[in-house]
């Protein structure tokens, strides 16, 4: 493989030449949303300004163009995660796809008596939905703990795995910790006792080279502007079946074939849940962000952001009072941390004045913060196109907001 010259490659993002507050932006928050390159963002202008049309309605040429371009930017992210894209519903993004499974296959199956398994380390998008159900079906919940080091503890996890467990709700990466959850393992045990599950893939997709097929679940979510696609698209995958045997989410223009007074025939595969127009433009840019990604290669983007996180665990490491949450052997390049004496909330306020942007607060998992009896961490995520020098640049500022708090 030939060297990746990685200036050049960060220099197809726009935004990251800006400023803030007068210093050059260092953005470490790539696991709330990612930049986009100017391939993506192009791509949508020349949707905008050459193409633009409604999907599946209208006969002419831009009907059609507009229609190819959905389409094919459907089969590029099925491609993509090695998936067929009769398999793959486009939507809004994660929270949309949870949803989706939690209304449509969990709300008409699931009865009193029924549990379902998730685990501390869930975005509330993998935890409200699957309440919201509990709640209308009499459902419980039960949850898998962590090790000391922020992994599942994988024997009480198969130990929770009893006969009224109907669904597992797995995430693949740790968005606060980082830990990546061995998913294939997980969904093999599930699948024995015939557990359907649910893998929130938000951090994996845009992180490493994703085999959806091969994990084995039944259904896999995960959302476009984590992985430099524009906000507002992404997608769930369920093995044709499933889709099949489940009713319509929303119902609408596009997800019908008929509609009659005394019965509508409903539009097939994925189709059956796309209600309404789409975000076409969305969905253009997110195919050019599958380009973009795959022209790098994601071996190649999944070293990189190693590299980045063991720089920055060492240099963040070496500092006082300084503690990282979750040590899990296989980690994704996101380290959340505390700072003894200092409020997260301070500490990225005084790190954005030097131009840094990490997040801070409980990165929508309060069960996680519970479990380590905090209110709110400091968030560092760093993608490929991060740069050591940022990594140092983040480190002096993070011991120079220190000593002002202290
Ligand atoms: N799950 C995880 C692990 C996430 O990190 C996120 C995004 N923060 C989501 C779900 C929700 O994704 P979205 O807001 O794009 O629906």
């Amino acid at each position: 493989m030939s060297a990746i010259d990685w200036a050049r490659v960060r220099a197809d993002f726009p935004l990251l030449t800006r400023e803030v507050h007068g210093k050059p932006l260092v953005y470490l928050d790539a696991a709330n949303t990612g930049q986009k390159p100017a391939a993506v963002i192009e791509a949508v202008d020349d949707f905008y300004r050459r193409h633009n049309a409604n999907v599946s309605r209208a006969v002419h040429t831009l009907g059609t163009e507009a229609t190819e371009a959905y389409e094919g930017a459907r089969a590029k992210l099925a491609r993509f995660v090695n998936v067929r894209g009769d398999e793959l519903v486009l939507c809004s993004g994660t929270t949309f796809a949870i949803n989706l499974v939690a209304y449509s296959w969990a709300l008409p199956r699931l009865k009193a008596g029924d549990a379902i398994v998730l685990t501390r380390m869930e975005h509330h998008a993998n935890i409200v939905p699957w309440q919201l159900v509990a709640q209308r079906t009499g459902a419980s919940i039960k949850v898998a703990e962590l090790t000391d080091s922020g992994e599942l503890d994988l024997d009480r996890l198969y130990a929770l795995l009893t006969p009224e467990v109907k669904l597992l709700g797995v995430t693949h990466v740790s968005n606060v910790l980082g830990t990546v959850n061995p998913v294939r393992e997980i969904c093999r045990e599930a699948r024995r006792r015939g557990i359907v599950t649910v893998v929130d893939g938000s951090q994996a997709a845009p992180h490493r080279a994703l085999d959806i097929a091969a994990i084995g679940c039944d259904f896999y979510a995960f959302t476009g502007h984590k992985m430099c696609g524009p906000t507002g698209t992404g997608a769930l995958w369920a093995r044709r079946e499933l889709l099949d045997a489940m009713p319509p989410f929303l119902g609408g223009g596009e997800m019908i074939k008929e509609v009659r007074f005394d019965g509508t025939v409903f539009n097939e595969g994925p189709h059956k849940f796309e209600a309404g127009t789409p975000n076409i433009a969305g969905f253009v840019g997110l195919g050019a962000a599958v380009d973009y990604l795959a022209g790098i290669g994601m071996d190649a983007i999944e070293a990189r952001e190693k590299a980045l996180l063991a720089h920055a665990t060492e240099a963040l490491s070496a500092i006082d009072g300084v503690r990282i949450l979750g040590r899990p052997r296989e980690k994704a390049a996101v380290i959340s941390f505390l700072v003894d004496g200092a409020h997260a909330h301070d500490l990225a306020t005084l790190l954005d004045l030097e131009g840094i942007a990490v997040r801070s607060g409980h990165h929508c998992a309060h069960p996680l913060m519970q479990h380590y009896g905090v209110p709110a961490t400091c968030r560092a995520s760093f993608a490929f196109y991060n740069t050591h020098e940022e990594i140092d640049a983040f480190v002096a500022a993070l011991v120079k907001v220190r000593r002002l708090l202290a």
